[in-house]
């Protein structure tokens, strides 16, 4: 099964998922073969994985798609991946990724762009591309990712697979290289409910490593169509309008399917909903300034000689970071400086709590809301590059959950045809805080 995990992966390699191979991983897999023959149960014995550039597995390369850690190798495990490796999967390697997770086409690796494997002239999302278009195409059956404003759910509408943004503190950011620490969280790609909850009773669970961790142990199974009855579904209205025609169609089609299966539909209004892009990113880009303080050439990987110990720290940063992420951490630092905390931080902190309260309000009519997850199926590479706000906005389904801290799934659920290329779209279920079992149950439900 590796060997043909690898040779997939070096069939595939013009779409650029895989960023580096992880040399341990024959050994691994000969002691999952000691493990099952000492009578062992492993429930993802011998399960090729790969995972996002960003999370750390020890003696491989975790670049997070950036110059400035092109030569650091992690020296520990994160305890998603150690969870995994316990129950027998075998991590093949890395999938490539926007530059420190910021983006949302994977367009900004230091490594090169991701293909979409639907159609080579489009990007598969971001910024876990390399994760969804490497399930997309085939070349391991589950992937992990990081979901700190979509970046799951996103790639996986645009690739047509399954992306689970899990509440936050399911699973263990322990080994997660932080980009926004209040809003990061691992989450899995899969192309059957069943996977999906395989993977996340594995996934899931407090760890002592990362003190926000819940105390949740998971439960998960894919449902039935009898699981759907009686379900009540709240239609976000916020998020109907701006969608391309395959998009309302694929949302009317999967409120037909629900509501043929004896859910009931209802609209809901969620009017804080519209201030969610611009608090998002005034609370991710303060996040990363602060987090990405880390490199400054002294300690991670690259550093540039300079005169002094100012200049030297000045260039490895200058050279070692792209443009998306120099643009963050600056926006990020003024939005905290002193004069402006108040007007935007400190303000978007309230927003937030905001919106936190009318999701919760709206869980009071409603067992799950939905939305489509992208406005758009995926858009042409190149399009939104030039444009940063451009590709802000295309995460305007998906930020509000993270603000939350809500388990949210995008379900791949249709297509549309955009000159003659079948594109997938997908469509986002979200549900309380803690009910991450219900969006899998509901997921089987609906295959
Ligand atoms: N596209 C969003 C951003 O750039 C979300 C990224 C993510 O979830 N990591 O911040």
């Amino acid at each position: 099964l590796l060997d043909a995990t690898l040779n997939r992966i070096e069939a595939a390699r013009n779409l650029n998922a895989v960023v580096s191979l992880n040399e341990g991983a024959s050994e691994q897999a000969g002691q999952i073969h000691r493990r099952l023959a000492a009578g062992e149960h492993l429930p993802l014995a011998g399960v090729p994985i790969l995972v996002k550039d960003n999370i750390s597995v020890a003696g491989t390369r975790t670049s997070c798609g950036s110059k400035i850690l092109a030569s650091y190798v992690s020296p520990y495990t994160a305890t998603a991946v150690a969870r995994l490796q316990a129950a027998g999967a075998v991590i093949v390697g890395k999938a490539n990724m926007d530059e420190f997770a910021m983006g949302s086409s994977t367009e900004s690796s230091a490594y090169g762009p991701t293909l979409n494997p639907w159609d080579t002239g489009r990007v598969p999302g971001g910024s876990s591309g390399g994760s969804a278009a490497a399930v997309a195409a085939g070349l391991t059956p589950v992937a992990l990712g990081s979901d700190t404003g979509g970046s799951v759910r996103q790639p996986a509408s645009l690739c047509g697979v399954y992306g689970l943004k899990p509440t936050y503190g399911r699973i263990s950011r322990y080994g997660l290289v932080a980009y926004a620490s209040s809003l990061d969280q691992i989450g899995p790609f899969a192309h059957t409910a069943e996977d999906l909850a395989l993977l996340m009773n594995v996934l899931a669970g407090q760890d002592p490593l990362d003190a926000t961790s819940l105390d949740a142990p998971p439960a998960f199974a894919p449902g039935t169509p009898e699981d759907l009855r009686g379900l009540r579904v709240g239609v976000v209205k916020e998020s109907l309008a701006g969608n391309t025609a395959g998009v309302d169609a694929t949302l009317q089609t999967t409120l037909d399917a629900l509501r043929g299966a004896g859910a009931t539909i209802a609209e809901v209004s969620l009017p804080e909903l519209k201030y969610a892009i611009a608090a998002y990113y005034l609370i991710a880009m303060p996040e990363a300034s602060s987090n990405l303080a880390r490199y400054d050439g002294m300690v991670y990987g690259a550093r540039v000689a300079g005169s002094d110990v100012t200049e030297a720290m000045t260039l490895t940063r200058e050279q070692g970071f792209g443009p998306e992420v120099q643009r963050r951490i600056m926006i990020g630092t003024y939005a905290l400086s002193s004069g402006y905390y108040d007007a935007y931080y400190s303000k978007a902190m309230k927003v937030r709590r905001l919106i936190a309260n009318r999701f919760a309000e709206a869980f009071g009519q409603f067992d799950v809301l939905v939305t489509p997850t992208s406005p758009f199926p995926a858009f042409r590479r190149g399009e939104k590059t030039s444009d940063p706000l451009a590709m802000y906005a295309a995460d305007v389904d998906t930020v509000a959950i993270n603000l939350a801290g809500l388990p949210a799934l995008s379900v791949p659920a249709g297509f549309e045809t955009v000159n003659g290329v079948t594109l997938p779209v997908g469509i986002q279920f979200i549900a309380p805080a803690l009910q991450d079992e219900r969006l899998v149950r509901l997921a089987g439900g609906l295959e």
